[in-house]
């Protein structure tokens, strides 16, 4: 059976549905007769031990990739073994019958009710940790096995309803074939980070936690957009075959990785990579690329477990990643953190809109503790070559100034304290809120660069939320309204001489890397997995046909239109 659905990242993928159902505690008050006392201590102590082998094995398995992860999981058994709680929980099934599901649900929420009200960032990042170890006591209580991302044992297609950032962070990338969700959207982070992997993705299938099961036979096709489950044979071989296809044009695509992006009649464009946390991995294209034009620094935080990175932590990440550029610019954006990343670390209010919300500078803005930290490490490592600082979710040129205050202020404490640091770091801006892009000469003034969050800049444009499949349609990428004020942004940074880049998923997609050149930008930046693409076709082009295309499509009624004809340019020019 086909059914269709949303392509996020190219490919093909043949193989095991692999369900994934992250455990949700569903515990009532219980009490148990006299009777049944011991046989609940039973469940309880057999849940203990099984939840202490689950984290022993965690540790033996993360502490060779990642030991920072492993410590978290550390402390997850110190939380489990000790003494009050599980005392507590005994009592409350010896004394007041509690079932044991009860008696642990009831005791570790006493323990989170008292922590949360404890006005310390440190205790307060403890209670993730106990809400953690108590749905893993909860599920093991019940005898079930954990469904995690991070110990896959064999290749299986992931099938989720969504996958957060905090998966898809733990998920081991070797084993995952291919992704199949409900939720996400092109742009959602999962969705980047399944792209940054090479990871064949598609999102918008209809209730699959309860269509597909767990080792079913499925097929993935991330081109077409549809996914197959139990293939025929016939089916199965023509998949196999689509798919030696797409690897070979990828092969052939991959020639042009490594040589520099220069257009049919002599202009070079600057390549930059978009990274997450500045892994060994992440950094490899240092090689072959002109910079990075975009430290998505939150991941950062996400890594970090239980705690806010500290400066030191912070420092080192950022020095790793300037110098393995050499001179090259690295572009750090600030923490951008609320809409759809959040931290265990930093429980935040919730918001009706989350994406309009207090996000990214805003948050920064009111967390000065947390934003200082991150610029301390920041500005020290700007010392050891070419780092770029940037803003996210500037809306205003108050927005600009007031994140601009902040970095003096620290430079004065830094200046202060003797403290070696780029004094002429660059100071830019994400333009991905409509408001400052219609601004954009004047912001053109007011920072060193800018960079066009195309994510958000269409989120924002059209109204529509990126990770929302009920409205996908409306999240249009090739919107012309969308095209025009990039080309309004662009123009005004260019007359002021300023830097203007692309780091939203725009910067990295084939269809869109003419019109963006055609607009007279000069720097794009993408993840990993698509450079190759954008610089054949960068290799394919004219700068006099860039142009005609760009003028052409922004005078385009309709989004679809637009896309048609891009597809229609793409082909021509060897991309598929
Ligand atoms: C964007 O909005 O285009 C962008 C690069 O930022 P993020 O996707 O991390 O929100
Ligand atoms: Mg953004």
């Amino acid at each position: 059976m086909k059914y269709d659905v949303t392509v996020v990242s190219k490919g093909i993928a043949l193989g095991k549905a692999y369900v994934y159902k992250p455990f949700v505690p569903d515990v009532t008050e219980t009490i148990v007769d006299d009777a049944n006392v011991e046989a609940e201590l039973a469940i309880f102590d057999k849940a203990l031990a099984s939840a202490e082998v689950e984290l022993n094995n965690l540790v033996d398995m993360v502490m060779k990739k990642d030991p920072d992860k492993a410590m978290i999981f550390e402390a997850h058994k110190a939380i489990l073994k000790d003494d009050d709680i599980c005392t507590d929980i005994k009592d409350s099934i010896s004394g007041m019958k509690y079932s044991a599901e009860w008696a642990i649900m009831f005791v570790y929420n006493q323990n989170i009710e008292i922590l949360s009200a404890v006005d310390d960032p440190l205790i307060k990042e403890r209670v993730a940790d106990l809400y953690d170890v108590r749905n893993r006591m909860l599920r093991c209580a019940k005898g079930l096995e954990e469904v995690t991302l991070a110990s896959l044992k064999e290749q299986v297609v992931v099938v989720a309803d969504d996958l957060f950032p905090s998966d898809t962070v733990v998920m081991d990338k070797e084993k995952v074939l291919g992704i199949i969700t409900e939720k996400g959207g092109v742009t959602s982070h999962s969705a980047i980070i399944a792209r940054g992997y090479g990871i064949p993705a598609v999102f918008g299938a209809k209730d699959p936690l309860n269509t597909i099961a767990m080792g079913q036979s499925v097929i993935v096709d991330a081109i077409e957009g549809a996914y197959i489950l139990d293939p025929t044979a016939e089916e199965t071989a023509e998949y196999t075959k689509k798919k030696d296809n797409f690897d070979n044009y990828y092969a052939e695509t991959q020639k042009y990785l490594t040589k520099p992006a220069v257009t049919k009649d002599g202009v070079h464009i600057d390549i930059d990579i978009n990274i997450g946390a500045p892994s060994d991995e992440a950094l490899e294209p240092a090689a072959y690329t002109d910079g990075i034009g975009l430290i998505r620094s939150e991941f950062l935080y996400m890594d970090s477990g239980d705690k806010l990175p500290d400066e030191e932590t912070q420092f080192q990440a950022y020095k790793k990643a300037i110098e393995a550029f050499g001179g090259k610019p690295v572009t750090l954006r600030t923490m951008d953190i609320g809409g759809d990343k959040q931290l265990p670390c930093l429980p935040l209010p919730k918001e009706d809109n989350p994406f309009l919300g207090k996000r990214a500078l805003r948050l920064c803005l009111d967390r000065i503790d947390i934003f200082k930290t991150q610029l301390r490490a920041a500005l020290r490592a700007s010392a050891y070559g070419n780092l770029w600082i940037m803003f996210p979710m500037v809306g205003s040129i108050d927005d600009i100034r007031a994140g601009k205050a902040v970095v003096d202020e620290v430079k004065a404490e830094l200046d202060s304290e003797n403290i070696e640091y780029n004094k002429d770091v660059k100071i830019g801006i994400m333009v991905e809120v409509p408001s400052i892009g219609l601004m954009s000469d004047i912001a053109a003034q007011e920072s060193d660069f800018c960079s066009i969050g195309s994510n958000d800049l269409i989120q924002y444009t059209t109204a529509t939320d990126r990770i929302n499949p009920e409205v996908t349609k409306y999240y249009q990428s090739y919107s012309p309204a969308v095209l025009r004020l990039i080309r309004f942004i662009v123009k005004n940074y260019n007359a002021a001489g300023k830097s203007a880049c692309i780091c939203g998923e725009l910067g990295g997609d084939t269809l869109a890397t003419a019109v963006l050149v055609g607009f007279g930008m000069r720097k794009l930046s993408m993840s990993a997995s698509n450079i190759a693409g954008v610089k054949k076709l960068i290799a394919n082009i004219t700068i006099e046909e860039a142009e005609k295309l760009a003028d052409e499509v922004c005078n385009m009624p309709t989004s679809d239109e637009v896309e048609a004809r891009l597809k229609e340019f793409a082909n021509a020019h060897g991309i598929i």
